[in-house]
Formats: C-alpha cells, structure tokens, sequence
C-alpha cells in the first residue's frame, strides 16, 4: 500500500513536471507570433475553451491588453497575466506589430498554407496583426499585399544590418574567383566602396556599388575606418582680423573661409582625424605664424582655404601646390574631388609661390573656393548648401590621399 501510494505519487509530480516542461516549450514557440489586443467591449468572457458552451474562466474589461497565441472559427487563445483562455475575437482589437523575415525567400501565401503569391527576402519588415495556428496575418509594403507566412520564419528582433565595406586603394581587377587564375570580370577604381562578402586565401569576396559580385586581392583594399584615424590635419582658414582677404558684394573672404573650416572639421574628426584650426574666430594671424602651427604639430596635412577675386565673369575651383614632389599629390587629389562635389568648373591644380605653402614642412595646398567678383559666384558659395559640398569635396580628397599613406 505504502509502495503503490509513493509510486502514484512520483507519477503525479512527474507528470505536473512534465506538463509544466511541455506549457513552458509552448510558451516559448508562441513568443514568436502572440501579438497584443485590447479589449473593446465593457465585459468580456474568457472561456477554457473555444465556443460559448464552455466554461468561464474570467473575465476581462474594456481597454485591456492581452496577448493573443492563436486565432481559429472567431475565437482567439489570450492570456492576461496568469488568466488564460479563449475570448470572441471580434470583442478584442489587434494592436500591430512589425516583424522580420528570417528565411532567405519565405512564401507568402493567400491564406494559412494556401496558394503562393510571392516571397520575401531574409530581413523583409512586415506589419503583423493577426495569427492562426502557426501562421501570420501580414502586410508586407513592399508587395502592397496582405497575406500569410510561417511564423516560425518571423522574429520580432530587428535584424542588424552589418554591411561591411572595403575601399579599392588603387584601380583593382575584379575576379571570378580567389586567384589571378580566374579571369578578370572588370576593373573598378580606386576609392570605390565595395561590400565585403567574405575572405578567401587572402582574396576579398566584394560587392560591387553596381551588384556584380567578385573576388579583389586582399592587399589592394582597405577598411575605410582607418583611411583617416589618427591623420593630423591643419586647416587654415585664410586672413582674419583686420586682415578680411577679397570682398564681394555681401561677404568678405575671411567670413567664408572659416565658415568653409568650420564645415569641414567634423567630417574628418567623426572619421577619426585630428583636426587643428590656425584661428576658429575672427582673428589676424601672420602667414608665419600658420605655418609654424603646421610644421609644430607635424600635421600629415595643411590646407590653406581662400576665396577667389578676379572679373566678374570669372568661375571655378582650383587648387595650389609649391613642391612636386611634397605637395602636389594632395593637391590634386583635392582638386579633383572638390570639383567633383561642387560641380563649379575646374580649372585644376598648379603650381603656385605662397607663403604657407612654401614655407610648409609637411604637406600642403591652398584651395580657391570659387570668385566672389563674380556675383553669382559669391551668392552661391555663400549657401550653405555650397558650404557643404565644397567641404564633402575637400574630405574626399583627403581620404582618396590618405587611401595609400
Ligand atoms: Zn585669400
């Protein structure tokens, strides 16, 4: 007797263990497609089972929010708090949630297993607001459909969408494959940003801006976070002071020169460089004195900023280097990005006898940012929509310098 009573009793708690094993894993698979509601009638019946015939269990008020698990015959399985049960849908309003697609091409179909209409792709926001069985009521945007999808392939996670890339430092071959045995499918130019897929043997499985998925040799790239970490870099926002440089009809150039540094510096600090400013006010500075705050901070780079004065027709960007050898490269590497960003005409890089260039021990340049003697010119460069191009072009050729330094 004493047996069967202790044998009768280690069945009952490993059946409640089993039970509350078996509830727990539903508990945790329904997680993935409860959605809430709230309660749109005064009083509303919650029942052990779906049909008015069944027995009440609770009941719930106008305005709650339950969780909804399952939808069948107008009848919807909620919980509220430690009540559960079924409730008549049309009492009960779903609140929508979004969720992501975590198959590669998951089937939307017309009902629950029903006919395919389409399919959406691994990381696709749909709107969620209804459930049954195992399936999901969804609006997905980008078919302008609503429909139904497993819900085994949703997450209510916002999938993180960690894009790497990796910049081309020179004109690079793209490849079928990991080797120079495979043929080359283009070449893509340096400074284009690619996706990264993958390594292989020291190769690069890249993405192109153009789609076209290959293989660049490992040294040839380079993660773009790194192009212009720890770069030193002067910018030297021409006169100041007394000293207000050429005038245009508005604006006098020391106003525009800051404008355009001030413009520029957080761009190349968010992308890691150290940026000193000769003057970030309305202050005179002798030429000697810019370029000895240059070659003291042993800066990777000096950029000179003027604006230009000649006749009033007169139009363009260019850009000044003093040695070849020294300063040429980034002069050119500026030039030609600034012209690309501010689309104003360009008329290049040259060799120019300036003061701060001349004098410079590190690597300089002097940038002419358009003609205020031109009024059309001046307008332009004083927006700051120009502010903002001329200093994006400014940054590019800087990163397309520093690409391989
Ligand atoms: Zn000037």
């Amino acid at each position: 007797m004493l047996k069967v009573a202790s044998f009768g009793k280690l069945l009952l708690s490993f059946l409640v263990l089993l039970s509350f094993s078996l509830s727990f894993y539903a508990d945790r698979t329904e997680a993935a497609y409860s959605f809430q509601a709230k309660v749109n009638a005064d009083v509303l019946n919650v029942r052990s089972q779906p049909g008015t015939a069944y027995s009440i269990v609770g009941k719930l008020k106008q305005g709650q929010v339950v969780t909804v698990y399952e939808q069948k015959n107008g009848w919807s399985r909620i919980s509220y708090g430690s009540l559960k049960g079924w409730v008549a849908s049309q009492y009960i309003t779903a609140t929508t949630w979004t969720g992501y697609v975590t198959a590669t091409n998951l089937n939307f179909r017309s009902a629950p297993g029903g006919s395919i209409l389409g399919s959406l792709p691994k990381g696709t926001a749909v709107k969620v607001y209804g459930a049954d069985g195992s399936w999901l009521k969804v609006y997905a945007s980008t078919l302008n459909k609503t429909g139904w999808v497993s819900s085994s392939y949703i997450t209510k996670q916002k999938p993180a969408t960690t894009v790497t890339k990796v910049v081309l430092k020179v004109n690079t071959n793209i490849r079928k494959g990991p080797s120079t045995s495979y043929p080359i499918l283009y070449t893509e130019k340096a400074g284009t940003f690619m996706e990264k897929l993958g390594v292989s043997n020291g190769w690069v499985k890249v993405k192109s801006p153009g789609g076209v998925v290959g293989w660049v040799y490992g040294p040839l790239v380079r993660d773009p976070n790194t192009v212009l970490k720890g770069k030193v870099i002067v910018l030297d926002p021409g006169h100041g002071g007394y000293d207000s440089g050429t005038m245009g009809k508005t604006y006098l150039e020391k106003t525009l020169t800051l404008r355009t540094a001030l413009e520029l510096k957080p761009l190349l600090e968010n992308a890691g460089a150290k940026v000193i400013l000769t003057r970030s006010s309305d202050t005179y500075l002798s030429l000697t004195q810019r370029v000895n705050i240059s070659n003291n901070y042993k800066a990777h780079a000096f950029i000179s900023l003027h604006y230009n004065a000649y006749s009033s027709t007169s139009s363009g960007v260019m850009t000044f280097y003093y040695s070849s050898s020294k300063d040429a490269p980034l002069a050119g590497s500026i030039q030609s990005s600034l012209a690309a960003s501010t689309q104003l005409r360009n008329m290049g890089s040259k060799y120019g006898n300036y003061h701060v260039v001349r004098e410079n021990k590190q690597p300089a340049a002097l940038v002419e940012l358009g003609f205020l003697s031109n009024p059309t010119e001046e307008k332009l460069v004083a927006t700051t929509t120009y502010q903002k191009k001329a200093a994006k072009g400014i940054y590019n050729g800087l990163f397309r310098y520093f690409l391989t330094r």
